[in-house]
Formats: C-alpha cells, structure tokens, sequence
C-alpha cells in the first residue's frame, strides 16, 4: 500500500561519502523535479550490489529501498559509483561495469521505479551510465 506523503521523492543508492551526496541530489532535484532526495548510503553501493553475495548488506539496502518506492512513492532510484571512492578502490572501468551489474540486481527486485546509474567524476560531476 503507498502511504501519500507530502511532496514527491527520488532515491540515490550512494557511496556514504560526503562529496557524493550534495552533486547527486541536486542532479536528481534538477532531473526529476522531486522534492526530496531519500538516502540508502553503503561504502561503495555498487561494488555491493554488482558482487550479489553479502546477504545481509543486500536485504539492509533492499528493505530501504522498499520504503522509499512503496511508502514514499519513489519512481527514480539511482545507484552511484565515484571517483577516488574508499569504499571501492578499484578503477572507473571497474566502477563502470559494477554500476550496470548493480543496476541489474535492483531490477531483478522488482520495484515499480526506474533504475538508473550513476557516476560522479574528479569534478564532482554527475553522468549517466
Ligand atoms: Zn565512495
């Protein structure tokens, strides 16, 4: 059941890095023409998602995920990967490759929102992936 809350929502599934949360929100604000950003934060979320083994990280960011689409009516959920990312220190094509496996993995979910990644460069830029 979607409880209506007041204004709308999108969701980023970010790296907990503080340099991500600022470019993405606003990306997504710009984008969509949301409200409000929802948070899911992990030390490199797509390396998490994109490996498909740790249960226990993936039920904590599924359960998440549920409330932002099906309490908050969220219809844009992004996953972020970046640049420099401790969480996650391998490099961009890595990066790249786990962000469409990660993205992948969410869809397997099967949340009605759309599902798009994310990558957020040297200069803090947003980029589809
Ligand atoms: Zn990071």
């Amino acid at each position: 059941m979607i409880t209506i809350s007041h204004g709308t929502f999108a969701t980023a599934i970010n790296c907990m890095d503080g340099r991500a949360q600022l470019p993405v929100i606003a990306y997504l604000k710009s984008k969509y023409g949301v409200d409000y950003v929802d948070a899911i934060t992990e030390p490199g979320p797509n390396r998490i998602l994109a490996g498909n083994r740790d249960q226990i990280d993936l039920d904590s960011i599924r359960r998440r995920l549920e409330i932002s689409v099906m309490k908050h009516g969220s219809k844009h959920v992004v996953i972020v990967g970046h640049h420099d990312c401790a969480g996650n220190p391998v490099d961009k094509e890595t990066q790249l490759s786990q962000i469409a496996a990660a993205v992948e993995t969410v869809k397997s979910w099967g949340f009605p929102c759309e599902i798009t990644g994310l990558w957020v460069d040297e200069q803090w830029k947003v980029h589809e992936v």
